[in-house]
């Protein structure tokens, strides 16, 4: 039980607001965008400055309590709220500065891929991170980071310059690949292991405005064929271009016509980092083959090609994926893809193919803490549905994609698209766990943050 003399005397220090169960805002607060969390946190701390963290982080180490980290609060596991305990939720600490002359970003820990594109944009310039505008920098970034650029520029971990953060024991340290580089390699691909990070530094690159973006729509009865020519234009594409593939129910879009409306189909999701019109051109061999039943790709704001797909991961509904690296997709993996989604358990469920590769794979493994340097495609089963009612049916369809993809992966699996609480620690950081562990015992022993893909300090 917290003193609550103890506990006034943070809401006093704090610049930010301290929300405890009674509050208003409480409930909002403490939600997350997987609808299958439903946690109460003690006291939910909505920093505004780097003192505020501090503050909380002393708070939580020295009453003892769980504490988690939230960024954009987008995580499966759902890793950002806990049960009792202290939330560090860093929201309001979202600004995003812009240098156009040295095409560096300085932004907050809490903000929102949306907040960074907008800025970088404004300046024609971008940091290559997720597909969902709505997402968070920070755990994306710490995790590794990957959307429709990482095949031209790299993970966004790959372009930190600095992270600035507050350690277990309440220090302010600042990591870059001269001031504390062990530490730096820990944070690009670490997660949220070894402490707060309150500020990243990123380096940018010229983009748009307009970018080539859309999906191209199949059947599913032809996915199989359409999968194999994707599989084998994705081997040879330019950097520039960086297709996802996604197994899925179509939805009732004036693009797509009537009669395919609720049937099983593949989009091929394309993107091209460079003038749209040669975009579409080298495009052209993957959008020509076979027979689509539509084609909405064609030039777009990058801005609007990070939110297009905002609607479609909107927060709310109950969420559990499964991811597996692929270095390459076989026949027998394409086979079983096609089965798996011919039985997806509801309409917003999908199989999501993330072509990966590219710039990711010229890092070596262990020159960050990100080891997958050798995949190809990222294979993400995802269940969505409404209703717990609805749980049993769900996770049972992703245990069978587990169970049938396993055999055919190459081992490992993204750390950010865990939805289990713990056990998979392996698969997310392969052979860099070892010094992770040596690491995470020098700058947080007692393991205070461990509200993650949790690296165990080594003893
Ligand atoms: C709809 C959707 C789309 C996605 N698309 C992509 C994508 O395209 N590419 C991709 O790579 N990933 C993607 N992801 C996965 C995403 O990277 C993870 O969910 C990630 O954890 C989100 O970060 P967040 O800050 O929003 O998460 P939160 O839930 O806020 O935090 C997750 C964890 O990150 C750590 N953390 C967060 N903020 C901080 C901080 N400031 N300091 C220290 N630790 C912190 C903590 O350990 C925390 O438990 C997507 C997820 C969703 C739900």
């Amino acid at each position: 039980m917290l003193d609550l003399a103890v506990t006034e005397d943070l809401g006093t220090r704090l610049r930010g607001t301290l929300l405890a169960p009674d509050d208003p805002a409480y409930d909002e607060a403490r939600a997350v965008w997987n609808a299958m969390i439903d946690r109460r946190p003690a006291l939910i701390a909505r920093c505004a400055e780097v003192a505020d963290v501090v503050a909380a982080v002393d708070f939580a180490r020295d009453q003892g309590l769980t504490l988690a980290v939230r960024g954009g609060g987008h995580n499966i596991a759902g890793t950002s709220v806990c049960d009792g305990g202290l939330v560090i939720d860093l929201s309001a600490m979202n600004a995003v500065e812009v240098d156009p002359r040295a095409r560096v970003a300085r932004v907050g820990g809490g903000a929102l891929l949306g907040d960074l594109d907008r800025a970088t944009q404004a300046q024609g310039l971008a940091v290559p991170a997720g597909v969902v505008s709505t997402t968070g920098v920070a755990g994306l970034t710490l995790g590794g980071g990957f959307g429709w650029l990482s095949r031209k520029h790299g993970l966004a971990a790959d372009n930190l310059l600095s992270v600035e953060l507050v350690t277990a024991a309440g220090e302010r340290l600042r990591a870059s690949a001269k001031e504390n580089p062990e530490l730096f390699w820990g944070l690009r691909g670490g997660g949220g292991n070894f402490g707060v990070a309150t500020a990243f530094e990123f380096r940018l690159h010229p983009l748009g405005p307009e970018v080539f973006f859309g999906p191209t729509f199949y059947r599913l009865e032809d996915a199989a064929e359409v999968l194999a020519h994707y599989r084998d234009f994705a081997h040879s594409a330019p950097h520039d271009c960086c297709v996802w593939a996604d197994l899925m129910t179509a939805p009732p879009l004036p693009i797509i016509p009537e009669a395919h409306h609720g049937t099983k189909v593949l989009s091929l999701m394309q993107f091209h980092a460079g003038d749209p019109r040669q975009g579409e051109e080298v495009l052209a061999p993957l959008r020509r083959f076979g027979r689509p039943i539509a084609d909405a790709a064609g030039p777009l704001p990058y801005t609007s090609a990070q939110g297009l797909l905002d609607e479609t991961y909107a927060k709310g509904l109950r969420n559990y994926w499964t991811p597996q690296n692929f270095k390459a997709l076989s026949d027998a993996a394409i086979d079983a893809l096609v089965t798996l989604a011919a039985r997806l358990p509801t309409p917003q469920s999908d199989i999501l193919v993330s072509q990966v590769g590219g710039a990711i794979n010229e890092v070596a493994s262990e020159a960050s803490a990100y080891p997958h340097r050798d995949t190809g495609f990222v294979v993400t089963p995802g269940a969505r549905w409404a209703e717990p009612a609805g749980d049993d049916a769900a996770l049972a369809w992703v245990q069978a994609c587990r169970d049938a993809l396993a055999p055919l992966a190459d081992g490992g699996a993204y750390v950010n698209f865990i939805a289990e609480r713990e056990g998979r620690e392996h698969e997310a950081y392969g052979g860099n766990y070892e010094r992770l562990a040596a690491l995470k015992a020098r700058y947080d022993p007692d393991n205070l943050f461990r509200l993650n893909q949790n690296v165990r300090p080594r003893a």
